[in-house]
């Protein structure tokens, strides 16, 4: 829709990062409106110096591209997870580190289903408010509500750690202790549990405090705060991170625009993360 994030390069071929839009949110359970996702947080992002004062790293000393949106089917949600499937696909043979912007946390799936076909035991880190662990909701089995196990059925529990996670059913709860790693809070994690193994980022905005990023479907108090987010994302730079992916930004809800410029931030980290 006309903004790229922050003076990124449109040319597919300009570096092995690229930054792609799913804006798809026809299974959002409470309050729709993710598709919006991208867009704001690309327009957004001009708020932000490319220089991270984290890092003390200008994102320029990376070479990134943003090739805009994937046009998707909104209520097809078989047809929308094959496109980003086939996309996923498409871009790991080109040897591209991805960043995909939701949309809703149901598009992770299709983006790991591709990923562990390429590769073979990378570690996925998921934030989130929610366990997102049901086998259906609604009868929906692809469902943003059961992303997490969808996934789980792919790469396996013992692949896959969750953090932040503060709402969940008492099925969910049982089936959490089977995770490689599952906890409300970011405290007290263990880096060890990761140690050589590649790692695959999930960002579902919600994790972070409502108060901090109101501008989401499913908003979920108890969250984590900002700075300590950040403190926490940068420590993968000891990491061989492989990709992720940013979901469930839902700017309606969203008056200050606080929250995309929140998510945009991280973003920022996230390129200097690949
Ligand atoms: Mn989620
Ligand atoms: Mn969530």
């Amino acid at each position: 829709m006309g903004y790229d994030f922050l003076e990124a390069s449109n040319d597919i071929d300009f570096g092995d990062i690229v930054i792609v839009g799913y804006p798809f949110d026809s299974t959002s359970s409470f309050r729709s409106g993710s598709r919006n996702g991208p867009y704001s947080l690309r327009y957004h992002s001009r708020n932000l110096e490319t220089f991270s004062p984290y890092r003390k790293i200008d994102i320029h000393t990376k070479k990134y591209s943003d090739i805009g949106d994937l046009e998707l089917p909104f209520g097809d949600i078989e047809k929308t997870n094959s496109m980003i499937y086939e996309n996923t696909k498409r871009l790991l043979k080109m040897k591209k580190q991805i960043i995909s912007i939701g949309g809703e946390h149901s598009v992770t799936y299709p983006i790991i289903k591709a990923y562990s076909e390429v590769f073979e035991d990378f570690i996925m880190v998921v934030f989130d408010a929610h366990a997102d662990l049901r086998e259906n909701y609604q009868g929906v089995k692809f469902s943003h509500a059961c992303v997490v196990r969808n996934c789980a059925d792919i790469i396996t529990t013992k692949r896959i750690c969750q953090l932040g996670i503060r709402s969940y059913t008492e099925e969910e709860w049982n089936f959490s202790k089977n995770m490689l790693y599952f906890s409300d809070t970011i405290n007290n994690f263990d880096f060890s549990i990761l140690k050589n193994k590649k790692i695959y980022i999930s960002i579902d905005i919600d994790a972070l405090d409502p108060s901090i990023v109101p501008g989401t479907g499913t908003p979920e108090p108890g969250g984590i705060f900002f700075n300590d987010f950040i403190n926490f994302l940068v420590k993968f730079q000891e990491f061989d991170v492989i990709g992720c992916d940013l979901v469930e930004l839902s700017p309606d809800y969203d008056q200050s625009a606080v929250s995309s410029i929140a998510a945009a931030k991280i973003m920022r980290e996230l390129i200097l993360l690949l």
